[in-house]
């Protein structure tokens, strides 16, 4: 078959679930307008400020705007959140004490967390160093280990934290459903009423109608430069949730007492209200591609996940290739289809914070934004790639080409 037809076999087969990407966008982005029209936002919350960042009208109006296009009761949004990694040690570090417990009920943590929480040596600032253990329990079957994680609910009364991870991560299984972590948060509240309930929110931000915070979670976060910023938002993270929690984070943000009050961003928070407006339909444009492509590894025969008519809550598509060179290729093939560095040929290298080479296409406008068509995985096998993003359709379109060309070569 010619590309051009597999690309059209394709997105026949995706056009019931295209139509449930437009109308799940539909519903967030009245979310997010109206969260703007409710503050009241206008040019002036764009405005650059200095030094302490007192009465900070941007930074402040900009939390509350988040606040209520994630259904939380406060936020904390910064451009200085480095990333998704550092807004969630934020999150954890922010209202942790020692001698806590953390359960984690999806296994551990994505891989730039381990050293965070301590799973990779006690290393300076890592939570072991305060007496806080993580504790995971791994999935199983990609479901959630109930009777473990009641068992330990029960007997292990330090455990003030529950750690919920909604994406996949660098793992074959599929992503929580908002759905499901409602339930399973209803689960833990039936054995210990007190537990703070975390959400790695990371990638699956208005892939669904409704955020993890509107059943139950207490705390979420996730990064600017994935599916909240956009495409549009040039760095940053989120933490967003209950307000007592969110005021003990931002005093670990800055310092204990003035909290929010304090942090100015010397260029304008323009980019990062119009980030957050665009998200819905950016993130309809980075689900749409992932489903094409899933049609056609599927076509192709290759392990793909989700299929196209699964259920999805996050932007991520996974494929599994037979070999190290055929992942090798398809990376290759996504990053000459990108808009820039299109002329870079990317190979395996160790990145900090992962434990296996890492492979990367990423050709994006803002670096590492996983909004923008991307593509990654670390060089073990089965090898495993994941890819994401696209600001628009038609360039996954494109790039799908690039990829059906470099695959059918490399078999
Ligand atoms: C991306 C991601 C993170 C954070 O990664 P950063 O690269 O630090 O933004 C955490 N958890 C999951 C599941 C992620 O996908």
């Amino acid at each position: 078959m010619k590309i051009n037809e597999m690309i059209e076999t394709a997105e026949k087969r995706a056009a019931n679930a295209f139509l449930r990407v437009d109308k799940n966008a539909l519903v967030c982005q009245e979310r997010v307008l109206k969260a703007f029209q409710a503050h009241r936002i206008s040019a002036r919350h764009f405005a650059p400020t200095e030094g302490y960042g007192y009465d900070d009208v941007g930074r402040d109006a900009l939390d509350e705007v988040f606040a209520d296009a994630l259904t939380a009761e406060s936020a904390l949004v910064r451009p200085q959140i480095a990333n998704g990694t550092h807004a969630i040690f934020l999150a954890l570090s922010g209202v942790l004490e020692p001698n806590d417990t953390v359960l984690s009920l999806t296994g551990t943590p994505y891989d730039t967390l381990e050293s965070a929480v301590g799973l990779n040596g006690d290393i300076p600032n890592a939570l072991s160093r305060f007496s806080i253990r993580f504790h995971a329990i791994p999935l199983c079957n990609d479901h959630i280990d109930f009777e473990k994680a009641g068992e330990e609910l029960k007997k292990d009364a330090t455990i003030r934290m529950v750690y919920l991870q909604r994406s996949r991560g660098y793992a074959w299984r599929t992503a929580m459903t908002v759905k499901q972590i409602g339930e399973t948060i209803a689960f833990v509240r039936s054995i210990r009423s007190d537990v703070i309930v975390f959400v790695d929110n990371c990638y699956g931000e208005f892939t669904e109608e409704i955020e993890p915070t509107a059943v139950g979670a207490d705390l979420i976060a996730g990064s600017l430069i994935k599916n909240c910023g956009g495409g549009i938002a040039p760095t940053g993270g989120y933490i967003a949730g209950r307000k007592d929690l969110i005021e003990a984070v931002s005093y670990r943000q800055t310092v204990p007492g003035c909290g929010k009050e304090i942090g100015s961003y010397a260029a304008s928070y323009r980019p990062f209200y119009q980030g957050l407006f665009m998200a819905p339909h950016v993130v309809a444009q980075c689900l749409k591609s992932a489903i094409l492509f899933s049609a056609l590894f599927e076509s192709l025969g290759l392990k793909t996940l989700p299929g196209v008519d699964n259920a999805r809550s996050d932007i991520i598509q996974s494929v599994m290739f037979d070999t190290k060179e055929e992942m090798i290729a398809f990376m290759q093939a996504v990053q000459a289809a990108a808009p820039i560095d299109s002329f870079v040929v990317p190979e395996p290298w160790d990145m900090p914070g992962y434990t296996d080479p890492v492979i990367m296409a990423a050709g994006t406008f803002v670096q590492g934004a996983t909004t923008e068509l991307s593509a990654d995985g670390p060089i073990r096998a089965p090898y495993t790639a994941y890819m994401q993003g696209a600001l628009t359709y038609e360039h996954a379109v494109l790039a799908a080409k690039s990829v059906l060309n470099a695959l059918i070569a490399a078999h």
